[in-house]
């Protein structure tokens, strides 16, 4: 018996596992996927927005408002790399400028601190390869970025290692809730708790309707595409640049990502729920919209597209709160953009809710906030300084083998992925946690390494190796 069961395991469930696991609970977190962010966790534009997108008075504006001010810090103590770059909406006509007006005006109703629409001078002060019809921006100073997946993974190690259990490969297909316990079915795992919450992203409304047929929230999944350009393209811009908002959301945008990338996207397009290919005409679309940001990008760097799938729900609004049906089942439906930047604000109020709900928080003596770097989380070689890398190398010569050129990562960096408190038990899970594979040439010169890796350090044979869960085998019969 669990005291709570938490589905999906996105920022948004990793995020409220870490945070719950503070307290006295005996939580489990039930994932569809073979590893955390399987979902818009892991393919979104990683900004953390400062708060001005939505509507006044709306639990997305608050919540958004508070995560970029919690995120910072809570990012220090989970070692995700996080960077205040600031944002600029970027105006090209007067009826441009009326929006930026409309925006700075909503911001500041919705408390986010120091926005102000700067001229076309100061823009190309700040941008210099911004384009040159650009009229005006609004500045946003507390926007940041950080890496999604990251922070996904640091919540669910956070969790782990303060006694969280994670359930992977379990797509959760019914749910029965009774006067003081819920029990949850994944094919053949069944688990029960007292409490249980809804956080499965696209899925989410779905979920919600197992519980109460009459649930009336709806989910539609939008797509959106993305390319990533090469690090020798890192000095494009510094500050995430948004073209002017429309009503498909914020429009396509130019940024820096924290590992010294640059990334171009999002469209938005209806799409099946998990449909994250990417497309021709939506890859055309994306690059239009940044060359009209920046006329000069280099779109020949393109290293690797990749696309997201939005929650968006029919409320215009994060629906959190009690199923009609059952008292002891919390939903969080709809936690499209901002849920990045929200995330820890969400979890906070989720947790608020529960307390309502009868969930007992006591707090526990033993509770470990961080994931220290000598701990279960050693840095990456290529952090090092010269004096470090060599000591490390003496200490133990797999630091000295390079597996990624492309990323400078080593075999040592990947057993340590190996043997985190997640397991990467697979090529992408490795990818995430190391970047080997990220680099220009995309993996193909170090995946067949980190396969053999991965199938000699957890004894898997070298055939039933995946690149993420599944039938994703990379080796399968034989040749001469
Ligand atoms: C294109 C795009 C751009 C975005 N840009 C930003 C941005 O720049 N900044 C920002 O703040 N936000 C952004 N977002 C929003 C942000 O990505 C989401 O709000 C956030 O990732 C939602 O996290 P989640 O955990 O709620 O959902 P998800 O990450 O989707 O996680 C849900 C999890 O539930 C699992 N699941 C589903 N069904 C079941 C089931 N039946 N049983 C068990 N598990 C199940 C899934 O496998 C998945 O892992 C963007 C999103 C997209 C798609």
């Amino acid at each position: 018996m669990y005291d709570i069961i938490i589905i999906g395991a996105g920022v948004t469930g990793c995020m409220l596992a870490h945070k719950l696991s503070q307290y006295r609970l005996k939580i489990a977190v039930v994932e569809a996927g073979c590893d955390v962010a399987s979902g818009a966790s892991r393919a979104n534009s990683a900004i953390v927005h400062a708060g001005f997108d939505a509507a006044v008075g709306t639990l997305k504006a608050k919540l958004n408002v508070k995560g970029c001010a919690e995120l910072p810090e809570l990012a220090r103590q989970l070692d995700v790399p996080y960077k205040n770059n600031t944002s600029l909406v970027v105006a090209f006509d007067s009826e441009d400028e009326e929006t930026l007006r409309k925006l700075l005006e909503r911001g500041r109703s919705n408390g986010v601190p120091k926005l102000e629409i700067i001229g076309k001078e100061k823009l190309r002060e700040l941008e210099p390869n911004i384009s040159p019809e650009a009229t005006a921006a609004l500045l946003a100073p507390t926007a940041g970025i950080i890496c999604p997946y990251d922070l996904t993974i640091a919540c669910a190690e956070n969790a782990v290692v303060n006694g969280a259990e994670f359930f992977f490969d379990s797509r959760v297909d019914g749910i029965e809730c009774n006067d003081g316990s819920v029990t949850v079915r994944a094919g053949e795992l069944e688990l029960k708790a007292r409490f249980a919450v809804n956080c499965a992203g696209v899925h989410s409304a779905e979920l919600a309707r197992m519980v109460d047929p009459d649930y009336p929230v709806d989910v539609i999944p939008r797509r959106g595409e993305y390319m990533i350009l090469d690090k020798s393209e890192g000095r494009t811009c510094k500050a995430t640049l948004f073209a002017c908002p429309s009503r498909e959301g914020k429009g396509i945008l130019v940024s820096p990502t924290v590992d010294g990338n640059i990334i171009v996207g999002p469209n938005a397009h209806r799409v099946a729920p998990d449909d994250t290919s990417t497309t021709a005409p939506g890859l055309d679309e994306i690059s239009k919209g940044a060359r009209k940001l920046v006329p000069g990008i280099n779109l020949r760097a393109v290293i690797t597209s990749f696309a997201g799938v939005r929650p968006t729900p029919t409320t215009d609004d994060f629906e959190i709160a009690p199923s009609a049906k059952a008292p002891n089942f919390l939903n969080l439906v709809g936690v499209e953009s901002p849920g990045l930047a929200s995330s820890p604000a969400v979890a906070g109020y989720a947790i608020e809710m529960l307390a309502g709900m009868g969930l007992g928080l006591e707090k526990r003596d033993d509770y470990n906030p961080f994931r220290t770097h000598d701990g279960h989380l050693k840095k990456p070689l290529r952090e090092l300084s010269d004096a470090e890398k060599l000591e490390r190398c003496r200490e133990n010569p797999a630091y000295g083998k390079i597996i990624c050129r492309c990323e400078t990562v080593t075999e040592g960096d990947i057993l340590d992925a190996i043997r985190r408190p997640i397991p990467a038990r697979t090529i992408d899970m490795v990818k995430l946690r190391t970047r080997a594979g990220m680099g220009r040439c995309q993996g193909g010169f170090c995946s067949p390494r980190v396969a053999e890796l991965i199938s000699s350090e957890l004894g898997i044979p070298l055939d039933e190796v995946t690149k993420r869960g599944g039938s994703s085998v990379l080796l399968f019969g034989e040749t001469k």
